[in-house]
């Protein structure tokens, strides 16, 4: 840390610093937060992992199911959490953003609720990045979003609703599902490219190729995980496209 002892942010109640940590490349500066579930069976060994310097994992801030809160890479520094990732033109995520771990067994536990008292927390801590930061409310961001291939943290069961509620985040009310998919794998055609145009147009790394391929499926999929958490299968139904639409249109109305 640059300090050693002192949180970058006043929702952090102490330092448990990981040497998994680089300089920032670029702009330098964070414009992106990225929220993850830690997919650990407990949160000492979501920690001891974040601090290991085998690991080569990282993330500058670490949410308890209770609420408290640890920073363990300073803000200024480019901790390691993203991976191979994307986002609105942006190939180097970790440069761009600050890392949220949000103590969750996640997918390979069932996909546990996350307490209130720690959903507190995180809004409490995004609240204060967006204040400080200036980072924009399109750009809390899943780590499904960025890496919609590789990641599907931290999950539909992640309540964004309820952050949007409190102030934190770009969102939209779902459009209500009612019947199947308008558009799925193997599809061709101006309609999917108009598809595809929408989700890259939010940030999504997806190309405009008019073909509803295998990346365009786990693209849709991260969507349905973010904002639309009812049924998360990749297929374009109505209610996926709708909710698109609105977003985008939230987006361009700032
Ligand atoms: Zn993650």
């Amino acid at each position: 840390m640059t300090d050693a002892r002192l949180p970058d942010s006043p929702i952090a109640s102490r330092v448990l610093p990981s040497p998994n940590f680089g300089e920032r490349r670029g702009r330098g500066r964070p414009d992106s937060v990225v929220l993850h579930y830690t997919g650990l069976p407990t949160a000492e060994a979501a920690l001891a992992l974040l601090r290991d310097p085998d690991s080569q994992v990282s993330a500058h801030y670490f949410v308890w199911e209770d609420g408290a809160v640890a920073q363990l890479v300073a803000e200024d520094k480019r901790a390691w959490h993203a991976g191979e990732s994307f986002w609105a033109g942006e190939r180097d995520v970790n440069s761009a953003s600050i890392g949220v771990e949000i103590v969750n067994y996640g997918h390979d536990g069932a996909l546990p609720p996350f307490p209130e008292p720690q959903i507190a927390a995180a809004i409490a801590l995004c609240r204060d990045l967006a204040e400080r930061r200036g980072i924009r409310p399109e750009r809390f961001l899943a780590h499904s979003d960025v890496a919609p291939a590789r990641k599907r943290d931290p999950g539909e069961r992640f309540p964004w609703d309820a952050l949007a509620s409190a102030g934190v985040g770009l969102w939209v009310e779902p459009a209500p599902i009612d019947g199947g998919p308008l558009f799925g794998p193997g599809q061709e055609g101006p309609p999917i490219r108009a598809l595809q145009a929408m989700l890259a147009l939010y940030g999504y790394g997806v190309a405009l190729s008019g073909v509803y391929d295998a990346r365009t499926k786990a693209v849709v999929a991260a969507f349905q995980r973010h904002f639309r958490p009812a049924r998360v299968d990749g297929e374009a139904d109505a209610s996926t496209v709708a909710t698109l639409k609105a977003l985008v249109g939230a987006l361009r109305g700032g």
